[in-house]
């Protein structure tokens, strides 16, 4: 089976220097094994989302020479497919409507957090009657959550190797439809990376600990699994965490500053693909990629 790899960027702003990164790895790990990659424009949440930030995107891609084979529909025209997916989770009892506030949740005592920070979901309506739902249903519509097993998902992360969580204690009940309709992430991205076959998902350390409740949502859904690797973040050289907010390393600035021959040289010399920072193309660097070459730690970065 030919590999699919895929770009699923957040169109809410300039990509940055991180983003890069991972759209690079992404594209080199697909390319070397004679694969297509895919785009997809994950523009979920409208408020955050443009289609004109989702246009700048696709034109730096091409500015850095990371070409895509085909495109997926954007995320924000999908929901009658994300909801026939919900549909297929609702009649095997997998799902129940909530009607928990934020606030609830926070001022629940002792509420657990999971890795990420957010409060563990307590459960509380979980497990409400059919009368108790028919009423509440009737004051305002609910969010939807997947109803999680104390159960242990366990992978082998392609760069990062044995990962597990246990869905119940680490992440608790997620929610796949918020009460305003806008699909979930987990929910939208499985759906999608189904759809399409993706045969590798490459992207961000930070979305490590997702990947356990994406993939029992394979598993309910009864589909294939793709391999997933996890890539180092870039930082600033004093170690914090690139984001959107580094004017100083995103893509307008970046365009100015330097070439796509030297971006990429200078992304190729952090992951190790490369002896010296020297200026390389995109096609050069398939020949040159392997994933044991690519460091665990994250990496600092300074152009
Ligand atoms: N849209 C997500 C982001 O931009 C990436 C999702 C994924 O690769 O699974 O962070």
């Amino acid at each position: 089976m030919a590999e699919l790899g895929r770009f699923a960027p957040t169109p809410s702003g300039r990509m940055h220097l991180g983003n890069v990164f991972s759209a690079l790895i992404a594209w080199l790990s697909v390319k070397s094994l004679g694969g297509e990659m895919l785009l997809r424009i994950e523009d979920l949440d409208t408020l955050r989302c443009s289609r004109e930030n989702a246009e700048i995107l696709k034109d730096d891609l091409r500015w850095l020479g990371l070409f895509w084979d085909r495109e997926q529909p954007d995320q924000s025209t999908r929901s009658a497919y994300y909801e026939q997916i919900l549909d297929t989770l609702r009649q095997r009892g997998e799902v129940f409507p909530c009607w928990c506030t934020r606030g609830d949740l926070k001022n629940a005592p002792n509420a657990p957090h999971a890795s990420d920070g957010h409060p563990i979901y307590p459960g509380t309506c979980r497990t409400l009657t059919e009368e108790e739902r028919r009423e509440r249903f009737a004051l305002r519509p609910p969010l939807w959550r997947l109803a999680v097993p104390a159960r242990r998902v366990e992978f082998v992360d392609g760069h990062y190797g044995p990962y597990a969580e246990d869905l119940a204690a680490d992440c608790g009940d997620f929610i796949l439809r918020r009460a305003d309709g806008v699909f979930s992430y987990q929910l939208a991205v499985t759906a999608d990376d189904i759809d399409a076959g993706v045969t590798q998902v490459v992207r961000g350390r930070d979305l490590l600990s997702s990947t356990p409740r994406q993939l029992y949502l394979y598993q309910l859904l009864r589909a294939p699994v793709p391999r997933f690797y996890h890539v180092p973040l870039l930082t600033a050289p004093d170690g914090r965490r690139l984001s959107k907010r580094d004017r100083d390393l995103d893509m307008g600035l970046l365009r100015e500053r330097c070439t796509p021959e030297e971006l990429l040289g200078a992304l190729a010399f952090a992951a190790g693909l490369l002896d010296r920072r020297e200026s390389v193309s995109a096609p050069e660097l398939i020949g040159l990629f392997s994933w044991e070459k690519l460091p665990l730690a994250d990496i600092p970065i300074e152009l």
